[in-house]
């Protein structure tokens, strides 16, 4: 039984049945500011239906049906797109991204250190050493996107492999989990980091047999070198929100949800949507990481679905463990491969995590909840169902992140509690070979699809940039082959799906994840106009091709908010 689409259904099932929209929504049908026609509409209002006109007004969908059908929606004002065949699908939903975060890095002028840009250790410290001859002395270098294993050496990066090439400069560079970064022996000392500097908790800092830093701090030990770094200019965070909008129209993304965000991001949101830079939808969701943030939350007197229909606030957001990149995510025994004592890190004691589920949860919010390690996905669980039970709540719809290591049995809680999984679709392919490291049992149920369907929880998608990129094709094309990019072996698959159900984890799941299902997530009368133009049919494609879809134009209530380079082919 799938239950995602019958959870879904239930409640589209409200609005419509298969055919009455069209004829009912038809007959008043007049005066469409748009009319779209001559395409192959995806409405993913039920697996595989199709049809080839659609007609808007006031930035929603007035009815969809045949061109003849929807030629009466016309007046003399009305613009008629006729789109030749080409695919339409609904606007794609990303429920899980780091955007500003990593805009603000493209602003900032940061190293790009990530695959495929840079392919080993050397290459990094060539790009630090020429930064470091461009800048005073002192000055910081930053940088993100490196990962261990796609690099020649196959190890982190070291301090010692810094210094040499920038004695004078501190260096910064975050691995692509997000769950570590190097430091140089320079920016360890503007951190006041030295061999005796305890371990912060929930974080590591890694020591060299003689007790010395090696540079590599991780989680917690991140905001040693983190809160000492050069403030921003003031208006990076609306200049950040400007071209995140720009970045996912370009592909096909109407909605995400940017995670963990600061007071200054969300207000960096909150100007570009005054100023009109902000053409696409976002969800805003604030961390918590301590009981007091969980009480200033409540205290703010807003919580989850604060907003309107372009920006509003999501989920709060949590951190159970760690990262697989880090090593640091918390499992049951056997511990690593070649670390068999290691079973990750629990950011929480368990009853303080209770105590902040339950004061944001009693004030109004959803809860999401990183968890990637079994043991750790657990812990959430276990204070999820204390909540939920405490609060008596109906339909709180809360989320695990990422549900790295998810097991028959770990599913079957999810399902019980109605928990929903922000998967990632693209982690088999860009970090695949980070599931390896924790034996071929944990590879079997690393990052799974096709059972999270079997066993009824609903999985929505997430890129989480900029661990994997903005593209949902690459999240879109990895649910359906499940290819590592490394071995290009095929990880687990028994959970590989097809498009269409890879379509709804980005369409119809993702607006359920936010709670927005009666407005977005497929074509239906009454909905909201997201839709997008893409340059094949991607329901009959070779699989292969997925990734390379181009999106032709991006269109967010009834506005067209992108047109790509090829879209100029359409007749307009
Ligand atoms: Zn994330």
């Amino acid at each position: 039984m799938r239950r995602s689409h019958v959870v879904i259904e239930s409640t589209l099932g409200l609005l419509c049945s298969l055919f009455l929209p069209v004829v009912a929504a038809a007959a008043h049908c007049q005066d469409a500011d748009l009319i779209v026609r001559n395409a192959h509409i995806v409405t993913m209002e039920s697996p595989q239906k199709t049809v080839t006109a659609m007609a808007v007004r006031d930035g929603k969908i007035l009815a969809l049906g045949s061109d003849e059908e929807l030629a009466g929606c016309a007046s003399v004002r009305t613009k008629v797109l006729d789109l030749q065949k080409r695919t339409v699908l609904p606007g794609l939903i990303d429920v899980h991204t780091h955007v500003m975060e990593w805009t603000k890095g493209i602003l900032r002028g940061q190293i790009e250190a990530g695959y495929p840009t840079v392919h080993s250790i050397s290459e990094i410290t060539r790009e630090v050493g020429h930064r470091a001859t461009t800048l005073n002395s002192g000055q910081w270098i930053l940088g993100s996107g490196w990962d261990d294993t796609k690099l020649a050496e196959q190890r982190y990066i070291t301090r010692q492999d810094l210094d040499p090439v920038s004695p004078n400069n501190p260096v910064y560079l975050v691995h692509v989990s997000g769950h570590l970064s190097v430091a140089n022996s320079a920016a360890l000392e503007r951190a006041g980091v030295t061999k005796d500097t305890p371990d912060p908790q929930g974080g590591v800092i890694e020591r060299d047999k003689s007790g010395k830093p090696t540079g590599i701090l991780k989680d917690t030990a991140m905001l040693l070198v983190s809160e000492v770094l050069p403030k921003d200019p003031p208006d990076i965070y609306v200049r950040a929100a400007k071209l995140i909008s720009e970045k996912a129209a370009e592909v096909g993304l109407t909605t995400i949800h940017d995670i963990f965000i600061s007071p200054d991001e969300m207000r960096g949101y909150q100007d570009a949507y005054q100023r009109g830079w902000l053409k696409i939808r976002v969800q805003m969701s604030p961390p918590i990481g301590s009981i007091a943030d969980a009480e200033k939350m409540a205290e703010m007197g807003v919580h989850t679905g604060f907003g309107d229909d372009h920006l509003k606030f999501g989920a709060a957001k949590m951190f159970a463990d760690g990262g697989m990149g880090a090593r640091t995510i918390a499992i049951y025994p056997p511990g690593v491969i070649g670390e068999p004592d290691n079973l990750g890190v629990l950011r929480w004691k368990a009853e303080d995590m209770q105590k902040a589920h339950l004061i944001a949860a009693a004030a109004g919010w959803q809860l999401e909840t990183h968890a990637i390690g079994d043991r750790a996905i657990d812990q959430v669980l276990d204070s999820y169902a204390r909540v939920i039970s405490q609060l008596g709540l109906k339909d709180p719809r809360f989320r695990i992140v990422h549900g790295g290591i998810s097991t028959p049995a770990v599913q079957k809680r999810m399902r019980q509690l109605n928990v929903i999984v922000d998967g990632n679709p693209p982690f088999v392919y860009w970090i695949g070979s980070w599931f390896t490291k924790y034996g071929p049992g944990r590879v079997r149920w690393s990052y799974p699809a096709k059972s999270y369907i079997e066993n009824g929880v609903i999985e929505a998608a997430g890129s989480d940039v900029d661990v994997t990129p903005l593209s949902p094709w690459w999240g879109l094309w990895a649910a359906v082959v499940r290819k590592d990019l490394q071995t290009d072996q095929v990880l687990a698959p028994e959970e590989r799906i097809t498009v269409q159900e890879a379509l709804t984890l980005y369409t119809r799941n993702g607006a359920y994840a936010g709670f927005e299902e009666d407005k977005k997530g497929s074509l239906a009368p009454g909905k909201l106009a997201d839709f997008i133009v893409v340059d094949r049919d991607v329901l009959s494609v070779p699989a292969d091709e997925l990734k390379d879809v181009q999106v032709l134009e991006t269109w967010v209530g009834g506005q067209k908010i992108y047109e790509g380079p090829r879209a100029s082919k359409l007749p307009q």
